[in-house]
């Protein structure tokens, strides 16, 4: 895995790849993230609002929110 990393690296041109930032209501249970952090939707959240990747989003099976589809 660790040579394939390297390879991909020296292909791309030693850039990371670009990750896109989400927004999340950190409440116990969020399931919807955000793409702005000035979202209505996120102005309800009670909870601190987190960022993490688009990745990372996917990965919990959290859905995209209404008030930006
Ligand atoms: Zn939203």
């Amino acid at each position: 895995m660790k040579t394939f990393l390297l390879f991909f690296v020296l292909l791309t041109g030693n850039r990371p790849p670009i990750k896109t930032v989400v927004y999340l209501c950190d409440s116990t249970n969020p399931k919807k993230y955000h793409l702005k952090n000035d979202c209505r939707g996120l102005s309800r959240c009670t909870h601190h609002i987190i960022e993490i990747t688009l990745e990372v989003a996917k990965k919990r099976k959290l859905e995209l929110c209404k008030l930006e589809q």
